[in-house]
């Protein structure tokens, strides 16, 4: 079993569930007193999120290469960043994870959207996610077509994003919210919907919606895991 690198706090409401799905996803396949071997490098979020707004993305990239040169000199052979927004700096991490393995949570999210065989998905994030070419981009090079919701939906949603989910406030409003924009989007033909945000899966599942969901976090985290215990998987 190779040993899995997390760079969380992204925000650490959403790092919880990565580090619950390596775990649960490792012991599902191994049995036994099996988990994941893992290493948690938690960045404080309110430096990150201040880069994000005051536009300063190559200092938020060098803290995250930091993190994951740390991670990899403590023993971690993969590299998660714990977060889509933070993406739009992958290659900076990527590079920083030298001959570690950097799993981009957008290719095993592509990877299962082209295994139920949909080519059309919504995409909810922040601003940045949604508006943005970096994670938009890496999907449609695989051949997903993206569809986002109107601004002033975005704005609804990345209000939701950072002033309650990355709070850990869940609220049957805001999931309300979130059906409202799925079903427009789903009328206007998505045919599923990327939670592109490791927090919307605190606050939607599939059984709120009727078209897939394609939770990131989960996905990235089992990618992880598969990744880790190559032929024992
Ligand atoms: N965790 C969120 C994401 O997946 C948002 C927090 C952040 O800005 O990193 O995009």
């Amino acid at each position: 079993m190779r040993m899995i690198g997390l760079i969380g706090g992204m925000s650490w409401e959403s790092t919880v569930t990565y580090y619950r799905v390596l775990n649960e996803e490792t012991h599902r396949l191994l049995g036994g007193q099996h988990n994941a071997k893992s290493i948690l490098y938690t960045v404080d979020f309110a430096e990150i999120e201040a880069c994000q707004r005051q536009d300063r993305w190559d200092d938020a990239a060098a803290l995250l290469a930091d993190a994951a040169r740390a991670l990899v000199q403590a023993g971690a052979e993969l590299v998660l960043l714990c977060t889509n927004t933070m993406h739009k700096v992958a290659p900076a991490i990527a590079e920083a994870a030298g001959t570690a393995t950097f799993i981009h949570i957008a290719d095993p999210t592509a990877e299962q959207i082209r295994a139920q065989g949909l080519s059309t998905v919504a995409l909810l994030g922040t601003r940045y996610t949604m508006e943005q070419d970096f994670y938009r981009g890496r999907l449609e090079e695989k051949g997903l077509r993206t569809m986002i919701p109107q601004e002033a939906e975005r704005k609804a949603l990345h209000r939701i994003i950072y002033e309650e989910l990355c709070h850990g406030r869940v609220t049957p409003a805001s999931r309300e919210t979130l059906r409202a924009i799925i079903g427009s989007l789903q009328h206007q033909g998505a045919e599923g919907v990327v939670l592109g945000c490791t927090e919307i899966g605190l606050l939607l599942r599939q059984d709120d919606i009727d078209i897939p969901v394609f939770d990131t976090a989960h996905l990235h985290a089992l990618a992880a895991v598969r990744e880790a215990l190559g032929a024992a998987a």
